[in-house]
């Protein structure tokens, strides 16, 4: 299994996602995950390169070709399976959405304080961009419960479709397109931090 393994922050991510080159494979939206294990209370410090690695050993004794494309934390976008290339995360989404997968459990932990919040503000702040860069609309966004083949509650019971797009939402001004076809990406006055 090919991964990439590396984090970006919110002032390298805009740039990374902007220099993605859709070939073969155009995602048509995005598919909301939580990890469940690990919880937020399992990784203190977010997620380590070593988390990477172990994920990676993790499906591929699952004998999965791909996994998901990315895995959020409270402050970093880490890319796993690349988005230029289908993953494997949702049965049904798998041939048309990126996946994200949010650090934490979101049956038991709170999602909408501390460092549930900040994971969602990240995982919102991630989606927003590539809504834009791929041209799409929020409602592009979906979760992983909204499959009819599984029975997960992903990405946990806690979160509401229409809270996390409001998150989307509230940062989607500082994403449009400007008039050379590229985005106009916050800076230092994102309203998130
Ligand atoms: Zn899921």
């Amino acid at each position: 299994m090919k991964i990439i393994g590396k984090p970006y922050d919110r002032e390298s991510l805009p740039a990374y996602i902007d220099s993605l080159q859709f070939k073969g494979w155009k995602p048509k939206g995005v598919t909301i995950h939580h990890c469940a294990a690990p919880s937020l209370a399992q990784r203190p410090h977010g997620f380590l390169s070593q988390h990477m690695l172990n994920l990676q050993d993790f499906y591929e004794g699952k004998g999965w070709s791909s996994g998901p494309h990315i895995f959020t934390d409270e402050d970093q976008a880490w890319m796993f399976t690349p988005m230029t290339e289908r993953g494997v995360h949702a049965v049904s989404f798998n041939s048309s959405h990126i996946g994200i997968e949010m650090l934490g459990d979101y049956d038991t932990e709170d999602p909408w304080s501390g460092r549930g919040l900040e994971v969602l503000r990240m995982t919102a702040f991630t989606a927003g961009l590539l809504i834009d860069a791929l041209g799409l609309k929020k409602d592009c966004i979906n979760f992983h419960r909204d499959d009819i083949r599984t029975s997960k509650t992903c990405p946990g019971k806690k979160i509401t479709k229409s809270r996390f797009l409001e998150l989307i939402e509230l940062q989607m001004p500082y994403f449009k397109r400007n008039s050379h076809g590229g985005s106009r990406f916050p800076k230092r006055e994102f309203p998130f931090r």
